[in-house]
């Protein structure tokens, strides 16, 4: 029988006959759950990854690096430095060294433990380059087009609609496959790649032999995280909306001034009234950083309707200082032990290339790639 789950199907008619079952397979897979399954933990694998494209923000660490802390004590860990998925966006790349290492102390100021997890860079493991190529050939114009994430792109950089954007999410699968991860550490904005890395995991496994587990979106909440930027247009982000985005590198005062500009509405509303997207938006800030007490007073104050935004956000921007400015002291300290951190990098890479190549092999073989 033909090979229902792939493109191009040989016989044109049948293409069109099976189309539909096609369409209701692939639907399966795309909106089956995209959220890691955590019954067995056994044995299981976790992948993380983040673009040096600047310094790290409060959005970072809420939807990945707090999960990496708590991970890396319990599974084996691959944390990577996305360095090839930066170049997507055309960076200057005389800016990548300094970026770079930059981001590997924000991780390792963070709490990322380098004896536990291997922390890497992902253009010194060479295998990912030979996964990516051919998950290519499973990947289909069609379903890359339609990535929210490349859209936004294009509409933001009309002129760089390049291939290694539209293929974005290729590459991502392949560093997480590359180590057979289960465990994906994402905010919600990456929770339609991760769907992608599903499928194509399981397109591989259907046609080459079920050598991948299915991987998946992992939070420990639960939910996935989405941290909203202050001006209430998005989710906070390393090289849009500056202002209102709050970075692990940002000074005291300018992390009190930021907050202090945050969008709110009127002011108090009548008692029991809904909460305004930008006032959700101020409480889930809370949430992150503050004391249960703090955010069970303003909670109090916005149901009788006498709370006061300028005190809250006076309120959130001490904790938020609190919460960053030892983050910061800490990358400043590591950043000075240049030594110390091209240490950290080895470690990882060497570790990162042994796994990628033992998966690797497992690839080459099921595929039938090895001749004699
Ligand atoms: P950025 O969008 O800042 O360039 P990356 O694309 O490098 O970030 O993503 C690195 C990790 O940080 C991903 O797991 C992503 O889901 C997470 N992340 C980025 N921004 C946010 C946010 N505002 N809220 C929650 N998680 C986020």
């Amino acid at each position: 029988m033909a090979n229902l789950f792939y493109f191009p199907v040989p016989i044109t008619i049948d293409f069109y006959y099976l189309r539909p079952l096609y369409y209701i397979l692939a639907m399966s897979v795309q909106t089956g759950a995209a959220k890691a399954d955590t019954n067995n933990n056994a044995g299981k694998i976790v992948m993380g990854g983040i673009r040096p494209t600047g310094f790290l923000h409060l959005g970072n660490y809420f939807g990945a690096i707090r999960n990496y802390i708590k991970l890396q004590n319990e599974f084996e860990c691959y944390f990577m430095i996305a360095d090839l998925h930066s170049l997507t966006t055309h960076p200057d790349t005389k800016e990548l060294k300094s970026n770079v290492q930059r981001v590997l102390a924000e991780h390792l100021a963070s709490g990322l433990d380098p004896d536990k997890a291997a922390i890497y860079c992902q253009s010194h493991i060479k295998e990912t380059n030979e996964l990516y190529l051919i998950l290519n050939m499973l990947a289909y114009k069609g379903e890359l087009e339609k990535t929210v994430t490349f859209k936004e792109k294009v509409r933001l950089q009309p002129d760089n609609a390049n291939a290694g954007l539209l293929t974005y999410p290729v590459l991502q699968t392949a560093d997480i496959l590359l180590h057979r991860a289960s465990y994906v550490p994402v905010g919600k904005d990456q929770e339609q790649h991760l769907e992608m890395a599903r499928t194509f995991a399981n397109r591989f496994n259907y046609r080459y032999g079920d050598i991948f587990p299915e991987p998946g979106a992992f939070n420990f909440n639960q939910k996935l995280v989405k941290v909203p930027s202050l001006d209430g247009t998005g989710k906070m982000s390393k090289s849009e909306n500056q202002m209102a985005t709050l970075y692990l590198s940002d000074d005291d005062d300018s992390i009190r001034k930021k907050v202090k500009k945050a969008k709110t509405d009127s002011g108090a509303q009548e008692a029991g009234a809904g909460k305004s997207e930008f006032i959700e938006n101020l409480f889930l800030l809370m949430s992150l950083v503050s004391k249960d007490e703090v955010i069970q007073k303003y909670e109090q104050d916005f149901n009788n309707g006498t709370i006061r935004y300028g005190d809250m956000k006076e309120q959130l921007g001490n904790d938020m200082v609190s919460f960053i400015a030892p983050i910061r002291q800490k990358t400043i300290d590591i950043l000075e032990n240049k030594k110390y951190l091209q240490e950290v990098m080895e470690k990882g890479a060497e570790k990162a290339r042994k796994s990628a190549a033992a998966t690797m092999e497992l690839v080459r073989e099921s595929m039938g790639l090895n001749y004699f």
